[in-house]
């Protein structure tokens, strides 16, 4: 069975060599992570843990430049850091489906295992 959070954060970029991305400016993303795992007291894991490593990860990028992160933080290359850091952390038994990344309510980009 899958589950899925969300998360939002505000943070600065600008894409290198990219004629209009290439000043800097800001948006506010969003974060979905989905995850699977069989259900141990009718849950796949608690939300709250859920919630909990996907908010110490953008905690780091929240009212930040994301620039200092990565060196094109264009919304794929986020959505590629993001997915790698949840992957790492997530307890035993359970695992990614996908992360998406919204860089505003209209545009987003999706990886998925
Ligand atoms: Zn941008």
């Amino acid at each position: 069975m899958e589950i899925g959070v969300s998360e939002c954060f505000d943070a600065a970029h600008y894409l290198p060599n990219h004629e209009k991305c290439g000043k800097m400016h800001g948006h506010t993303y969003r974060v979905e992570v989905v995850v699977s795992g069989g259900l141990k007291n009718g849950m796949v894991m608690d939300f709250a843990e859920l919630k909990e490593i996907v908010g110490k990860i953008v905690k780091d990028y929240d009212h930040n430049v994301l620039n200092e992160f990565i060196e094109n933080p264009t919304c794929e290359n986020l959505c590629i850091a993001i997915f790698e850091r949840v992957k790492k952390v997530l307890p035993d038994g359970i695992n990614i489906v996908r992360v998406r990344v919204y860089e505003n309510p209209d545009k987003w980009a999706e990886i998925r295992i």
